[in-house]
Order: C-alpha cells, then structure tokens, then sequence
C-alpha cells in the first residue's frame, strides 16, 4: 500500500508531550504536521493521578538560593543520566513550567507570582509544585486546548504499527484503524514519538488501563534503548488503579493478608514487630521501593510481594487499627507521633482519621465503587514509571535519523529522579525536538515538498481463527511481574527471556485473532513481546555486572556505595538478536556562558537563515 497523504512531522500520541510536541511544533513555524493517536482520551497524562500529583522544576518562589547547575546536578546525582538531558532538563523547566502556566494550568502561586514549592523524593530543596491530584490531566487538557485552537490535525483511532525507514531515515508511518483493521500510510521526514511508558508489559501495573506504550516501534525501527531495566515499583490499589502514597499510609491502615481457604492474617506486624505501624507511616513519602530502604520502609513491599507470590491476596483495612497500635499512639516513633498530633489526628481508626485529614481520598475511591468505610483495598506492588526508554540525543533524536522520542517513551533517566520530573521531561524532550525539527526545516525549505517517491508497506499476514492473543498477553504480563518487578530472580528472568525471544521469532506462526478487527490487539501484543525481551535483556545485563534489584541487591559496581551511578545500559537490536551492555554516561556539559559570545552567535544564526530571530508564540 502506497503512502496516500505526507506530512513534514508525524507526532504520536495525545499525552502531555505529544501535545507539546505539536504545539511547540506549530509556534517555530512547522505546519506541516499531524498528531496520530490510537485514542484521544487514552494514556497515562490524561487518566492518572495521585494524592498530589507533583511536577518538578527551578525554585520560583522565596529567598533560598537555586540555579539551573544545582537542578541539573540533582537530576544527574539520580545516576545513570547523562550530562546533556540533565543540563538541558534543567535549564528549560522555567520556559516549559511558565508556558503551562500561561496556558491556564493552575499551579498555585501567591499574590505577588510567587510559585511556592515543597520537598519530593530525591529532592534536596523544596523545588515541588502542584495543581492537585489530577496536575497531568489539567496539562494535556491545556495543551489540547492549544492545539485545537491551532487547527493541528489529530487523526484519532489510529494505532502505529510500524514507523517506515529509508536510506535516509525515517519517510512514512504505517497504522491500522483500531476498530476494523483497515491500514493507513502516510509519509513523512520525522516522527516524534510520544507513545508513554511502555505499560502494557505488566500484570501488577498502576499505569491506566489505557495506558499499552509502543517502545517496540522504535525497537523495531532500529533504535538503541537506555535503562530499560530502571522502574519505579509502588503499593496501589488493583480493582481502581491509584498509587496508595501520602495520607492513605500515614493515617496507619492494617494490611492483611487472606489465604485462598478465606484466613486473614496481619502479617506486617508478624514480621516487623511493633515497629510495623511506623513503617507503615514512612511509605507515604518514602512510596516507590527503593533498595536502599530495604532494611528499612520498603520491608513493606517485599513482604506485600511475598504474600501475593506465595498465592494470598493482600488488603489494606482502614475500618481498625493495626496490631501494633490498639489506640496506643505513644507506641508510634516520634516521626509518625508528631504528624499526627499537629494534624490533629490521634484518634480513632484510620478511616477516621483520613476523614479528619484528607477527605477527598475517601471521596476518590467512593466514586469509583469501592467504599473505604466498609470494604477492604485490594493492593499489589505495581508498576508505575519507566525511568529508561529509547536512547536520544542532545535534542531527544533517536540513533535513527528523523525518530524522536519524548516523555516517558524517552530514556533520559537512570537510577533514581526526583518525583515530578517525569512531568517537566514530557515538556522539556518534546520541546527540543521540535526546535530540532524546525531547525533542519527552515535550512532545507522542504516543509511541503512531498517526497519524489511515496513509501510503500504490505501489512503481515495475520493469522486468523482460534484467537490467542489475549491470553499469550496475559500470561506474558503475569510472568514479567513475577519474576522481572522490583524484586528480581536472575534465573526466572533468563528462563523467560528464552520464551519470549521464542515468541518474538515465531510471532507469525504463534499468534492468531478472530479477524481484522482485532488487528490492533495483534500488534499490540507484538510491541509487548519485543519491548518485554529488550527490557529481560537489560535486567539480566544489569544483574551481572551492577546487582540484581530487590531484596537480593549486591552492588557489583567498583566502589560500589560511593555515589551516583555512572554507567547506563544500552540495548541495542541486530537482525533479530537483542544484546546489553554497560557504558559510561556523559559528563555535566560546561558550555559558552559569556553574554556577548552568545548574542554573536544568536545574530550569526539569524543572518544565515536570512531573518531576524523570530519570537516565540
Ligand atoms: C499513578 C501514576 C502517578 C504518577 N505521578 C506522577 C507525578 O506525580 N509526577 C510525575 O512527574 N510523573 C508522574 N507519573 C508519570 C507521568 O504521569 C507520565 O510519565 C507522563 O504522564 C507520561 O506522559 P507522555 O505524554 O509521555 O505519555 P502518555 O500520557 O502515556 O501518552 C501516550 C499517548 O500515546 C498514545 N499511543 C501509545 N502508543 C500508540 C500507538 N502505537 N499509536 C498511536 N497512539 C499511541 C496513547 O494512547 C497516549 O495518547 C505518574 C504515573 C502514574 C501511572
């Protein structure tokens, strides 16, 4: 099927970096430019949240020093970043943090403009801010809004299946309707991919049922991925996806555990003694698990896992107090004591005292069914953030020329990253892409210049009858949490990376569906597949040369302990064959900071393109 229609750039996705990425697109002066989507309202952005969403960016606000070399510092300290993507990152978060503003997301500020922040994780200022709960939806709504007004298109239910390369590079975009099936090709000289974290590879996931990722795409198209074996792993509600952070543990909920014959244990305070409700009480800040806290907070998750892995479900009861606490607050840790008595809250059973400091927690859960008064929350540790994703360069261009990735698709993080950086990443990646984008079109004037010849792509043959795609998705879902999560076995890895590499060959063979209408459902399962063996290949690398992740960490770097890690691992595809390896990050930039030399260079850049620098819209 010959391409029918060309744009200069393809973005894909309607999350808060694909309507970046267009918008920002449009403002430099590149028109020429659609958004696919495989549905408008679908992904991370628009349907996540949690107790106060954070969006991370340079202090705005009060007499406490800061500077973009101090934030890129902290975003490097995470370890495993390289120096560009943690200077760049930095240096844009104002522009970017002030255009959200500008666009009507309310952050809150004082009288005089002032953008008060508080303390996240990873966070050695006060550099967080947020506009609630729902801070990415109110971004993508806002972005949305300034894309419509500009007329781009959005071609929505359309899924991506295969981005089209040439000599050259990227040249077109194939994609099949969601619903029938029916193919679409387009050319094209860039694609931005936007697609968010690669969620469709976990069973224990907090990601939005809507929420698949297509990593794969760029996998397939030959692009090398970073730190894919870096996530972040938290206690969330199952049946209503929602991270269980802040008040819901600082409040002292009892955890049980119920065996398949309907028998409830309190298995934290078996295990941790009293000390179980205080720390119960860490894990509202300290939510992700972390392996240093493995002695510490995050005995939480390891012993919520374990309940679950040896068949239990795992509930938090807000109905009654902990063993450990039967009203006797002054058996809590200073820590846990003071909160809550400033709170006001020494009283009572948990769901008691979230009534007293956060009643829009109870009120959440209440509209999605479930009554915290009454019932018990089932939980798991689950997934929620990809800190890797494809490699890019300095302007967020993959090592295929004319492929961008932004957001979370991208891998521009490593070990660890402050909470709410996730956010300023969406905005800054899709940003430097676009300026990268415009850049190279006002050089070539070939904006609108179709190519001399359309791309051409056949679809695969599907196998239809039998279906199985759903249950090859489940099972491989299941097994990636129960051996690849936050606590890793090395040999249950190598075990499923055989028979996921075993899938990935003989996908054509294995995999059948009802018919053309579930072809969406097909490749989806293909972008699983390849994006589950790249990140089993990265976690098993990682596992051998640095430690494995979890309860079982040995740190196997050279001076292991001292400082931020300062390695990445590349994983790269070759015919058919997927190979990691460790390799050093780059060092801080140091570039021009001298006034007079960059007004030069502003005006020299300006008189080669023949204009006067254009303002930004
Ligand atoms: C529970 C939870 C809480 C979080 N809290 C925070 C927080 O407090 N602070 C923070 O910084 N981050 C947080 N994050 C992470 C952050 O929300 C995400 O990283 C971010 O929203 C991702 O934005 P994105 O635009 O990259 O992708 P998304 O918003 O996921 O958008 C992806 C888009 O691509 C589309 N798409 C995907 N594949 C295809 C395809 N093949 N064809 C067509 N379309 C496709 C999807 O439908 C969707 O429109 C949280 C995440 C979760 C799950």
């Amino acid at each position: 099927m010959k391409a029918s229609k060309y744009y200069h750039t393809i973005v894909i996705g309607t999350g808060c970096a694909g309507y970046n990425a267009a918008d920002r697109l449009y403002g430099l002066g590149v028109r020429n430019i659609a958004i696919v989507t495989e549905g408008r309202l679908m992904g991370t952005s628009r349907n996540t949240g949690s107790d106060k969403q954070t969006y991370y960016k340079l202090s705005l606000c009060g007499a406490d020093g800061d500077s973009v070399r101090e934030l890129a510092d902290t975003l490097y300290a995470g370890g495993g970043v390289m120096g560009e993507h943690a200077l760049a990152e930095a240096a844009y978060s104002t522009r970017c943090f002030m255009r959200l503003v500008e666009l009507g997301v309310p952050f809150p500020a004082n009288e005089f403009g002032e953008y008060a922040g508080y303390k996240t994780d990873h966070d050695p200022r006060t550099r967080a801010t947020s506009a609630g709960p729902l801070t990415s939806k109110y971004m993508t709504e806002a972005l949305e809004r300034s894309v419509r007004d500009k007329g781009i298109p959005v071609l929505d239910g359309l899924l991506a299946i295969k981005i089209l390369t040439g000599a050259d590079g990227v040249n077109g975009l194939s994609c099949v309707d969601v619903h029938t099936g029916e193919p679409a090709v387009f050319a094209c000289r860039n694609v931005i991919l936007c697609t968010g974290g690669p969620a469709g590879i976990y069973k224990n996931t907090v990601y939005p049922e809507s929420q698949h990722g297509s990593t794969g795409l760029a996998v397939d198209a030959g692009a090398a991925l970073s730190n894919m074996e870096e996530w972040q792993y938290g206690i969330a509600s199952t049946a209503f996806r929602w991270n269980l952070s802040g008040t819901y543990q600082q409040v002292l909920p009892r955890y049980i555990s119920v065996d398949p014959k309907g028998r409830e244990r309190e298995f934290l305070y078996e295990a941790l003694g009293p000390k179980a409700p205080d720390m119960v009480f860490l894990k509202g800040y300290q939510w992700p698990f972390d392996t240093r806290k493995a002695e510490g907070s995050s005995q939480v998750d390891l012993l919520v896992a374990f309940e679950i892995k040896r068949g239990n479900r795992v509930y938090l009861d807000f109905t009654a107090n902990p063993q450990g606490l039967d009203d006797r607050f002054g058996a809590l840790g200073s820590e846990a004591y003071d909160y809550l008595k400033r709170s006001g809250a020494l009283f009572g059973t948990p769901i008691e005292r979230l009534q007293k400091m956060n009643s829009g927690a109870i009120e959440l859960y209440a509209a999605h069914g479930i009554d915290l008064w009454r019932e018990p929350l089932e939980i798991a540790v689950c997934a929620q953030h990809c800190n890797g994703g494809v490699c890019v360069d300095a302007d967020w261009q993959t090592s295929v020329r004319g492929l961008f990735a932004a957001g979370e698709a991208a891998g521009t993080f490593g070990v660890y990253r402050p909470g709410g950086s996730a956010l300023n990443s969406t905005q800054v990646g899709s940003l430097r892409a676009a300026e990268r984008i415009a850049r190279e079109a006002q050089l070539s004037c070939e904006e609108q210049n179709e190519p001399k010849e359309m791309p051409e792509y056949c679809l695969p043959d599907i196998r239809y009858g039998k279906p199985n795609a759903a249950e090859l998705l489940d099972n491989l879902r299941a097994d990636m949490s129960k051996h690849a999560d936050f606590d890793r076995d090395t040999a249950g890895m190598k075990a499923l990376f055989e028979r996921v590499d075993g899938l990935c060959r003989d996908f054509a063979k294995t995999v059948s569906v009802r018919g053309p209408e579930d072809a969406a459902a097909y490749f989806r399962l293909y972008d699983a597949a390849i994006t589950a063996r790249a990140t089993l290949s990265a976690m098993i690398c990682s596992a051998e040369t640095i430690g494995t992740h979890g309860s079982a960490f040995v740190d196997r770097r050279p001076g292991s302990g001292t400082g931020a890690r300062t390695t990445r691992t590349l994983t790269v595809h070759d015919r058919g064959t997927v190979r990691s390896f460790i390799s050093p990050v780059s060092a801080m930039p140091d570039p021009e900071l001298w006034f007079e030399t960059l007004l030069e260079r502003s005006r020299k850049t300006a008189e080669a393109r023949g204009k006067k620098p254009r303002p930004q819209q």
